[in-house]
């Protein structure tokens, strides 16, 4: 769940999915409908999936991989989680690197090559698997996420109060602020859209979307180009929403129709929280249902 989304926003999540699936087994069992409900508005739907899927390939191997090979190997478990969960719960002597310590690692080593790129990416990862303390991994990876979280900070490092600088080779060059160095930025693209909030008889209007896609699965709104026949149209409100690079200006509109167009289905308002539903989809609806 912390994937590209802050502890804060993660926390009720989290809770409310743990109280949901208390077990893996639980998870292994659950419906992908009612798992991806669950996660509805964290985005990032295939973390859900992958989660799904890690929890059946487990109930299936009858017990929970201990070593980085057998973590590495579960849906959705990449080098980061599992080194850090190999480290942490099982006190293998994995570097778990993060982006945090990444940084950490650049500066330490006092390394100019581009962070985004594979082969810096792998030469501090070799780094940071020999400077690891062996009798202890999981608290050594632990104490550098930590140092790069609250001390080796991204654009002013607190260098007077850290507990490496005296072995750190930037702080030794003065070019701890350089460091690390970023050469490939996206660009953010602006988009505006239209999502239509259509109401009748405590039902609302919805299409859902088909197999393959990041939101699979998943119902959403119709946009207003959808809905040729739209009646009564009128505007309640806006809200941003931003997906990686693309950032969205929604317009929420409401409006009539005399039946529903082919491929949309009328869904309970009060059913909406137990059904996957975008996370555009949720705020739009949450325009709505505030402007009444
Ligand atoms: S001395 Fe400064 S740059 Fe070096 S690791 Fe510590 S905080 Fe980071």
């Amino acid at each position: 769940m912390l994937q590209q989304t802050r502890a804060q926003t993660v926390i009720p999540y989290y809770r409310r999915f743990l109280a949901r699936f208390p077990t893996v087994r639980a998870l292994a069992r659950a419906e992908e409908a009612g798992v991806l409900a669950c996660w509805s508005g964290l985005g990032y739907y295939s973390r859900a999936r992958n989660l799904q899927s890690a929890a059946r390939e487990i109930v299936r191997l009858g017990k929970f991989p201990r070593e980085y090979d057998a973590l590495r190997a579960l849906p959705g478990v990449g080098p980061y989680t599992a080194a850090a969960v190999a480290s942490i719960a099982f006190g293998e002597p994995c570097a778990a690197v993060d982006g945090n310590v990444l940084r950490v690692m650049a500066r330490v080593t006092n390394d100019a090559g581009d962070i985004g790129s594979t082969g810096t990416r792998a030469r501090l990862q070799e780094q940071a698997q020999a400077l690891l303390d062996l009798r202890q991994p999981g608290l050594f990876n632990q104490a550098m996420m930590e140092l790069g979280a609250t001390v080796c900070v991204p654009r002013a490092p607190l260098c007077t109060q850290c507990p490496v600088a005296a072995d750190c080779q930037a702080r030794m060059a003065g070019t701890e602020r350089q460091l690390p160095v970023k050469l490939r930025k996206l660009v953010a693209r602006n988009i505006e859209a239209s999502l239509v909030v259509v109401e009748r008889r405590g039902k609302i209007l919805l299409w859902q979307r088909e197999a393959g896609g990041r939101l699979a699965g998943f119902w959403e709104l119709p946009a207003s180009e959808q809905l040729a026949g739209l009646q009564q149209a009128r505007t309640i409100g806006s809200f941003r929403h931003t997906i990686t690079n693309s950032r969205f200006l929604f317009t929420v509109m409401t409006g009539s129709v005399r039946r529903a167009p082919k491929g949309f289905m009328w869904h309970l308002l009060a059913s909406l929280p137990a059904i996957p539903l975008s996370t555009s989809a949720r705020k739009a609806l949450r325009v709505y249902t505030g402007g009444q």
